[in-house]
Formats: C-alpha cells, structure tokens, sequence
C-alpha cells in the first residue's frame, strides 16, 4: 500500500492550525477549577442559540442523548412509532428504540433524505412522531414533513446531528420541528475533543426539562425533582466550541469551495456527485457520491494513496440490531441501492486544489474519462 497522500480526516492538522487557542482554552478552564457547566456551557447556549436562530440550546454529552431527550421530551414513550430512514448513523433508531419506541423506515429520496411522498403511508394511529435525519448535512423537505406533521398532529424532532450551519430557505437545521439534536463528535464540522451535543428547542417546558434532566434531576445541590441523568457537556469542550463557533463560517466554506472543484474536475458520469438546490446550504460534513463499481474504485484510490470511506454500506433496516422490526432487503430498494453505491471522498478544510485535483483526476481514470 502507497503512503497516505489524501487522508480522508486530518484531525491532527487543524490541531496544528489551532494550537495556541487550543492550549489556551486548556488552560482556561483547569484555572478556573471549573470543570462541569459553569460560564463556558451557558456562554456556548447562548451563542449557539443566537447563531442558529432557536430559542434554547442545551449542551449534552452527546448528539445521541440529544436526539434520546428530544424524543423523550415530545412524548415518545412505550409502544409509539416514529417515523425515520434507514439512511443514518445507527443512533437515530437507536434512539427511537431506547425509549421503546418503535422505529418505522420510509425509503429516501436520490439525495439520500426520506422521500416524503412515502411518509403518509406510513402513518397509523400509533405513529406519535417523525424523526427526519438531515443526511450530510443537507436539510430534508421540512416543508413537506412540517405539513404532513400538522394534518396527522405528530411531533417532529430533527436528527440535526450534522445541520450545525446548514440552512433550508434560509432556516438553520434542528429549528424546524419541537427539538433538534446537534452532535460536536470530532468528525463533525463543530466539533469538540471528544463527545458533545447540543439539543435546540424552540419550547420553554422542553428546555427546562432537559436542563434537569441532564443532571440528575436536581433542582438545587440537595434537592432530586426527578431521576435524572448524566449527560453534561464538560466545559473544556464548551471552551473548545466556543472558539470553534468562530471559525465554523470558514469551515464550511472551505468545504463548499472543495466540493465545486470536484463538481468541476469530475468528469465520469459513473460518479455521482451529489448536487444542492437553490434553498438548500448543505454543511458537507460528509461528501458522498454515488458511484458504479464502488468497491473496485475504493481499492484503486487506495492504490494511489487517497482514503475514501463507504458511509454507510448497510442501511439500518438490515442490521442486526433491527432484525426484530421484521424487515427485509427488498422493503427499501433506492436506500439499498445507494448503499452499494456511496463512498464518500476527502473534501475536508486541510486539503489543497491540488489534492482535490489528484482525486478527480484519479476517478476520471479508473472510469476512462481522463
Ligand atoms: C453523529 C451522528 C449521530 C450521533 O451523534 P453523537 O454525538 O456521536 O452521539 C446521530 N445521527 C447522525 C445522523 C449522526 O451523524
């Protein structure tokens, strides 16, 4: 195997880039012997709030107990159905089944976000919810979903674990339903040194709520209104975010930039590379294209020294975990046909023109489009 020459993360370099702010916010925070919430969380609440336009944010342990929470909070209990694709990280069903729940899948759309021509079929005098995931980063149709949602009185909570700035019709991911859930896991464009999430709510009783509940149910040091849990972020990853919120305009604009090169170097129509509508800003947390012959591509990117990753190859209706939900291959034919499709290519900030240009070059090749 060839040296490494376009990796698909560089975590270490935006350490580099980042350095001295970085060790300035360690040691911030080890000063101030502040350690869990304080300032930092409450300073991050609000400035996320500000800047995604909800009216509370809480900071979480993570996007998954986000996701739990806001679920937990609409009403989402035992027996329920809620209503999400097979398109996503396992959490969001995850989620769903957590609180005995049960997640029921409608097939997505080519641009790999539920079809919502397909939800109201789905609907059944349990269905209490629908969970749409925002998948790389661009918004699902939450004009539809918000309508479909009204006529049927269902909640809807967003798996915005990748919508940290991405837009709909120039509304930012996770406002759109009762509760949102951001995720600040590394590889996410806003993103701690380690686990976070951050849970939007447009609903006083909601963010109270998931205020007490994260800790412990306590409304004073000695005083348990309920049992809680938990799930706070830790300050040094509030001090982290903060400093990261600054830069997280650049991020995606960096990412975006990469994309239009490989939109204008790639010249295989065998490789798909996804497009964005007038309305939509995706936030490119991942860049997937759809591509035929996926594996033998990989290996010969590879070859050539470039990391691409197939996120994911198996939808969530044919894990393991989901056996018992009855499904089948064949229930969701345009999920199950992407998911032998998709590999996601490096379009991360650290990359050059020219790394970009040597991928595009390379996929060019591989199909005999050079
Ligand atoms: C990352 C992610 C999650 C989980 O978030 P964590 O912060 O890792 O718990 C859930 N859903 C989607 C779509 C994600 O991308």
């Amino acid at each position: 195997m060839s040296d490494v020459k376009v990796p698909f993360v560089d975590l270490k370099q935006r350490y580099h880039e980042e350095k001295a702010e970085l060790l300035a916010c360690v040691e911030r925070v080890l000063e101030s012997g502040q350690f869990i919430l304080g300032a930092d969380v409450d300073e991050l609440e609000r400035r996320v709030a500000k800047f995604t336009g909800a009216k509370h944010c809480v900071a979480l342990n993570s996007g998954t107990d986000a996701l739990m929470l806001g679920l937990w909070t609409a009403g989402v209990g035992r027996g329920d159905e809620v209503i999400t694709t097979p398109i996503t990280f396992v959490a969001t069903s995850a989620a769903i089944a957590h609180l005995g729940a049960i997640p029921v899948y409608v097939d997505v759309d080519e641009d790999q976000n539920i079809d919502v021509t397909k939800i109201e079929q789905k609907i059944t005098p349990r269905t209490k919810a629908i969970m749409p995931v925002h998948w790389t980063g661009r918004i699902a149709d939450m004009g539809a979903i918000l309508d479909i949602a009204q006529r049927h009185g269902l909640k809807v909570v967003e798996d915005s674990a990748q919508s940290m700035g991405a837009y709909w019709h120039g509304k930012h991911g996770g406002t759109f339903g009762i509760a949102g859930a951001i995720s600040c896991h590394p590889l996410k464009n806003f993103n701690a040194v380690g686990d976070g999430g951050l849970l939007l709510t447009g609903d006083d009783g909601i963010a109270e709520k998931v205020r007490l509940y994260r800790n412990h149910g306590l409304a004073r040091r000695d005083y348990c209104v309920e049992w809680g849990i938990n799930s706070r972020l830790d300050a040094l990853h509030a001090a982290v975010l903060l400093m990261r919120l600054d830069r997280l305009s650049s991020v995606i604009e960096r990412r975006r930039r990469n994309v239009e090169l490989y939109r204008s170097l790639v010249k295989a129509p065998q490789c798909r590379l996804p497009q964005c509508k007038q309305h939509e800003i995706n936030s490119f947390v991942m860049f997937i294209s759809q591509s035929d012959d996926r594996d033998r591509l990989q290996a010969f990117l590879r070859d050539r020294g470039i990391e691409s990753l197939v996120y994911y190859g198996t939808p969530i209706h044919l894990h393991p975990a989901a056996a018992k939900l009855g499904y089948k291959r064949g229930d969701f034919p345009v999920a199950e046909g992407q998911a032998d499709r998709v590999l996601a290519l490096p379009h991360h900030q650290h990359l050059t023109g020219a790394q970009i240009e040597y991928v595009a070059q390379s996929i060019n090749q591989f199909y005999g489009a050079s």
